[in-house]
């Protein structure tokens, strides 16, 4: 069929390395970063991020990702449970051991890191990409992985460059603790704040806290951040050791991310090029499923790639991925404008099972035939 050369070995990367080889490419994934690295401390994974997975033929892989205690149930910070039905389960898991499942998947003969893609040269035959170290290869097509701050996103629609979500801050870390974590279950709290505290199923604990709406102190530093914001997660009647848990954690173990967006965009490819996760629609994590529908945009491309040539592959997926989106964000800014925690739960809910149940192929593609 072709050669596809995916810049970014993300989960969004590797999982089209995965999508491009069920379909009959051979495939070349090159990663900016000297090694496959983990991004943030853990992901939550829906019943959708399996199936996706599974549908990217990972089905034996994943007994460990099923293996995760999964939760459906949150709280205020009283530890009031909010009464809400439908929410679909939820896993924790340790973003690092996913990637290293999909980059074993791959294997690493088709993977090379320290390959910074810096330009790409787009005619009626093939793609040239440029690598920061001065060398370039050709391919069939380009899979533009690369993220947030996207490359291949910057030459094929200029200016659409990455905005921060002002005041949306999360901090985060992954941390062995022995102690007992009380209730492990997301929390939503007061003056916009979200919390969680969980233990993996190696045994880790992870917490993570999030803000909407603020400033950052610049007196503070990172683990002073996070523990600001307990109280408003955890009033101390009810069990859950948030506090505990942040006060175990060197100051150099948390994560910090000032959040950003992507633009919606109306151009996801062409002829020979593409756009997938992060680098086409990073969103703001209060969706908690921008992995899930990079995985999506991985599979939907397979299954584009796998039934027809790459320039109708290309548009059918395009076509696909808009219709998908503006519905995305429809749901993502319902739930922004939820004005209680309550309506935010029941409104995740329903996006997340409209997510799972709703149509993720377009009727132009064909699915390729399932490989062994
Ligand atoms: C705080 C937070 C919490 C989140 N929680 C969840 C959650 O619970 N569930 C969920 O589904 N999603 C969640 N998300 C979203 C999720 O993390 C992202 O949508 C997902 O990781 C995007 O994957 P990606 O592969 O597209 O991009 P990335 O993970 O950013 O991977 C891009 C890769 O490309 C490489 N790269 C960059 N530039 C170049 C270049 N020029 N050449 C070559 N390589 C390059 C990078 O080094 C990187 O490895 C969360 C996001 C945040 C910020």
């Amino acid at each position: 069929m072709g050669r596809v050369i995916i810049a970014g070995a993300g989960i969004v990367g590797l999982s089209t390395a995965l999508s491009a080889r069920r379909a009959g490419f051979e495939v070349a994934v090159r990663e900016r970063a000297p090694r496959i690295r983990e991004t943030g401390a853990v992901l939550g994974v829906w019943p959708h991020t399996i199936r996706e997975l599974e549908r990217l033929g990972l089905g034996p892989r994943l007994a460990e990702i099923k293996a995760e205690r999964s939760f459906v149930r949150y709280r205020d910070f009283s530890g009031t449970e909010f009464a809400t039905t439908g929410m679909p389960p939820a896993r924790t898991v340790h973003r690092a051991r996913l990637s290293a499942l999909l980059a074993s998947a791959v294997g690493e003969d088709d993977l090379r890191t320290g390959k910074e893609l810096v330009d790409y040269v787009e005619d009626r035959d093939g793609v040239t990409v440029h690598y920061a170290d001065g060398d370039h290869e050709r391919a069939d097509l380009l899979v533009g992985a690369d993220g947030l701050n996207s490359r291949v996103r910057a030459i094929l629609n200029p200016g659409s460059g990455s905005r921060h979500q002002g005041g949306h801050h999360v901090w985060r870390a992954v941390l062995p603790f022995d102690g007992e974590l009380g209730e492990g279950c997301p929390v939503l709290g007061r003056d916009r704040t979200r919390g969680t505290l969980t233990r993996l199923a190696d045994g880790s604990c992870c917490w993570v806290i999030a803000q909407f709406g603020t400033s950052t102190s610049a007196t503070m530093n990172s683990k002073e951040e996070a523990l600001a914001r307990v109280p408003n997660l955890h009033d101390g009647t009810w069990p859950f050791a948030l506090r505990e848990a942040v006060l175990a954690t060197p100051e150099d173990s948390v994560l910090h991310s000032r959040v950003a967006v992507v633009p919606a965009i109306s151009r996801w490819a062409s002829g020979r090029v593409v756009l997938a996760g992060d680098a086409a629609h990073a969103m703001s994590p209060h969706i908690g499923s921008g992995a899930s529908l990079g995985i999506e945009d991985a599979r939907v491309l397979g299954d584009c790639l796998g039934g027809a040539g790459i320039a109708p592959a290309l548009a059918a997926y395009q076509d696909d991925r808009l219709d998908r989106y503006r519905q995305v964000r429809r749901h993502a800014n319902t739930m922004a404008a939820a004005p209680t925690p309550l309506s935010y739960v029941e409104r995740f809910a329903a996006y997340l099972n409209w997510l799972h149940n709703s149509r993720t192929r377009p009727a132009t593609c064909l699915p390729h035939p399932v490989r062994a």
